[in-house]
């Protein structure tokens, strides 16, 4: 089954609001099988309206619309459906009483525009909104199903979990859309791919899709048919044929973020993590509590910014500050030091850099990092550059000393 999402609203186009509706939408497709082959967005302009929904209704076996069913006269949806599907809008007696109820409950009595409300295109099947009162319109003719939806976002939600959804699987699909995501960290996506091409891997069966972020790259694997059992069988094998090829860099085949990992390995191995950080200014402590249950493994993060911090809180020796600088191989390994001393955990993190855009020298230019875990066995200190803005500095720096704890704990 192929469909199109149409959302409506000036707003949407102009970039005032960002279209989430339709990617709620597609996702809830996706996951029954149903292929969304297109996504289009129109003003509240009646002939625009119009004339996406009639070439839709020709080309998709599913439209769903968004959008434009309130009760003012910007929303015209409801009119334009009339249009398409050639009927006129009547009294529905149930929306009418969800209304007069809603209204009592309030204490207010009824306006004429509310009253509009309670107009619906005729021959309509409708789908009862739990969270308003504009419910969904729903029509099948020839074959195709046309959806609209209000553009609330939560009624919207409401209405294509409650109503859609279970009204889509009556008229079973067949066929099942199944995801993986292998997730790395280390290697550019470029590089990913080439790395897979020289290994002589094609894509079996699936489609793959290279998602980057500063927090790694997703390899996502799509595979669909009608037999679930069959279409994960496929997935299994490209994850392991890819993770193979890759392993180095990959870090889970379980949708786990790398923060999560670094969480579940350190409970695993009931170790303690404690963190030093300067130019992060606190992300790697964030990260490092971001997963509920943080409290079995870290103990405390200290942004020590100031040299003076450096040496009163975490114990670094101001003769090495004078000697090779606050950034320096040095002074990231006596922070790290510092904090597991101080803190007694098994492993201490540091990180200290030139975020930018000022402070670079020809020596020590901005986007160079010192990245230092200590733990039992020594400290070793990671020297990296990074380029990109003051933020994307900080953030790939937080991550990549994540990626270092987590190779340390694994002894990679
Ligand atoms: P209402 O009864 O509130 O008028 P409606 O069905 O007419 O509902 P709209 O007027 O189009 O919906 O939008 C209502 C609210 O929902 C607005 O705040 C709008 O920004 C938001 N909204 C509409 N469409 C989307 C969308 N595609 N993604 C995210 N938010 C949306
Ligand atoms: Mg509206």
């Amino acid at each position: 089954m192929d469909a199109i999402i149409i959302t409506i609203g000036d707003e949407i186009l102009s970039g005032a609001t960002i279209d989430t509706n339709a990617a709620y939408i597609a996702k809830a497709l996706f996951a029954i099988g149903i292929d969304v082959r297109k996504r289009s967005s129109v003003g509240d302009i009646r002939e625009d309206m119009l004339r996406e929904i009639k070439l839709a209704l020709e080309e998709y076996d599913l439209v769903v619309v968004t959008g434009g069913l309130g009760p003012t006269d910007d929303d015209i949806t409801k009119e334009v459906i009339c249009e398409a599907f050639n009927t006129r809008l009547v009294k529905h007696e149930e929306t009418l009483e969800t209304l007069k109820m809603r209204y009592k409950q309030l204490g207010m009595t009824m306006s004429d525009i509310a009253i509009g409300l309670s107009l619906q295109p005729e021959g309509a099947h409708l789908l009862i909104n739990p969270l308003g009162t504009a419910p969904g319109i729903v029509f099948e003719r020839n074959d195709t199903i046309f959806c609209s939806l209000p553009g609330v976002p939560s009624e919207m939600q409401a209405l294509v979990d409650s109503g859609l959804i279970p009204f889509l699987r009556e008229r079973e699909t067949g066929k099942v859309i199944l995801f993986r995501d292998i997730s790395t960290f280390g290697m550019p996506e470029s590089k990913l791919a080439a790395r897979l091409l020289d290994a002589g891997y094609k894509p079996d069966g699936i489609r793959l899709a290279f998602l980057p972020s500063y927090s790694g790259i997703l390899i996502r694997l799509r595979a669909e048919g009608e037999d679930e059992k069959k279409v994960r069988a496929i997935l299994d094998q490209n994850v392991s044929r890819i993770s193979e090829i890759v392993s180095e860099f990959v870090f889970s085949t379980d949708s786990e973020s790398l923060a999560e990992k670094v969480a579940s390995l350190l409970k695993e191995k009931r170790a303690t993590v404690s963190v030093a950080e300067s130019c992060t200014g606190g992300m790697v402590a964030k990260l490092l509590t971001d997963t509920p249950g943080s409290s079995k493994y870290f103990t405390q993060g200290i942004v020590a910014y100031a040299n003076e911090a450096k040496i009163d809180r975490l114990g670094v020796d101001p003769r090495t500050i004078k000697k090779y600088g606050a950034v320096s191989e040095e002074v990231c390994r006596e922070m790290a030091e510092g904090i597991r001393h101080i803190s007694g955990t098994d492993y201490g993190l540091a990180l200290t850099g030139i975020a930018g855009p000022g402070g670079g020298t020809d020596e020590k230019p901005v986007g160079i990092v010192y990245l230092g875990i200590a733990d039992g066995e020594g400290v070793s200190v990671t020297k990296r550059s990074f380029s990109g803005d003051r933020d994307v500095i900080r953030t790939r720096s937080a991550y990549t000393l994540l990626n270092l704890l987590r190779k340390r704990i694994l002894k990679l």
